[in-house]
């Protein structure tokens, strides 16, 4: 195989100005759903594609899969584009599918087997077994994939992705229906993956899962991405909260008990309310408006903004 890109790439994936318009159907009118994505995921990176339902993440890791035609905008991954060199990108990547899609009629060793002659990799090259022990599916190598639970199939699907040892591994969705231990071993195996070189892109609607995982972590929402860095920063931002203390007679200045605290920072509005931002973590409203009650004001009402990516948040942590 010619190669053109380097052998390793400072970036397993970038995304230019991705689109994708999927047609009317049924009545139903014509979906942007992606409007003009643009990341880069670092080669070596745990990466978290984090959105609400129907946010566009599956659709963005279809058209990586090669699953899904974009619209428009361009696709490396590994350093080769997908339209001018689609093999060796699409060598480059194991995907494991949102949806439990496998053949009832293959043994998991049968799946494995098919997989990896799909990818050309050669039967002495292959990993079927080493693979299935590693996922904890040693015992059921040779069993009808129907008798798989939905937690053994989800580890199917990932021995699948990982038949021609790609660089980079794409899970979507991969802890939905999961009991809690399960997810436990999935996240050391995904670790231990990324241990050993592996470039880890997971999608998921839950914040705490990207926290858990994931060093770098893009938000999309209807599309669009809102957000994109490393997860301390992002954590950082989420904390920041404000909130406005309408007091019952108009202030000039910031009162000294709250001008002097360090971890808060205080302006006052044009109509004499008192704004506050401050950090979860190192303040709580309680304490705040202690403080300004403390300062002899008295307090009309108050007010706490939820805007942009916390309240992105709440739309996504409350149950649909
Ligand atoms: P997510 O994985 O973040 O939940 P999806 O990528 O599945 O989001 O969906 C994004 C949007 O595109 C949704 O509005 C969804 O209804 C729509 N969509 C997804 N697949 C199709 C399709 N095959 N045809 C038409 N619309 C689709
Ligand atoms: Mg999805």
């Amino acid at each position: 195989m010619s190669t053109t890109a380097q052998e390793t790439p400072d970036n397993a994936i970038e995304i230019d100005d991705l689109r994708k318009v999927y047609a009317a159907r049924g009545g139903e009118p014509e979906k942007e759903a992606l409007k003009g994505v643009s990341l880069a995921i670092p080669r070596g990176s745990i990466f978290g594609l984090l959105g609400p339902n129907g946010a566009g993440k599956s659709t963005l890791i279809n058209i990586l899969a090669g699953l899904v035609n974009k619209t428009s905008g361009s696709v490396r991954i590994w350093g080769f584009d997908q339209d001018t060199n689609p093999r060796m990108s699409r060598a480059s990547i194991g995907v494991v599918p949102q949806e439990l899609h496998l053949d009832p009629f293959f043994t998991p060793r049968e799946a494995m087997e098919i997989q990896a002659g799909l990818y050309g990799v050669k039967p002495a090259d292959r990993r079927t077994e080493s693979l299935l022990t590693a996922l904890g599916l040693g015992d059921k190598m040779n069993v009808g994939a129907r008798s798989l639970s939905g937690g053994m199939k989800r580890r199917l699907l990932i021995g699948k992705a990982l038949a021609h040892s790609p660089p980079v591994l794409i899970l979507d969705e991969p802890t939905a229906g999961v009991d809690i231990d399960l997810r436990r071993q999935l996240w050391d195996y995904v670790r231990e993956l990324n241990a050993g070189g592996v470039t880890i892109i997971l999608t998921t609607h839950y914040l705490e899962e990207a926290e858990e995982m994931c060093d770098r972590i893009a938000i999309i929402n209807h599309g669009t991405v809102i957000a994109d860095e490393s997860k301390d920063a992002l954590l950082g931002r989420l904390d920041r909260k404000t909130v406005t203390i309408v007091p019952v007679a108009p202030l000039s200045t910031v009162p000294q008990t709250l001008a002097s605290q360090a971890a808060i920072e205080t302006t006052i509005t044009p109509d004499g309310a008192l704004a506050i931002t401050y950090s979860r973590r190192e303040a709580s409203l309680g304490t705040l408006l202690e403080l300004t009650h403390s300062a002899g004001i008295e307090i009309r009402d108050v007010t706490t903004s939820e805007a942009g990516l916390e309240g992105v948040f709440l739309d996504m942590v409350s149950p649909t």
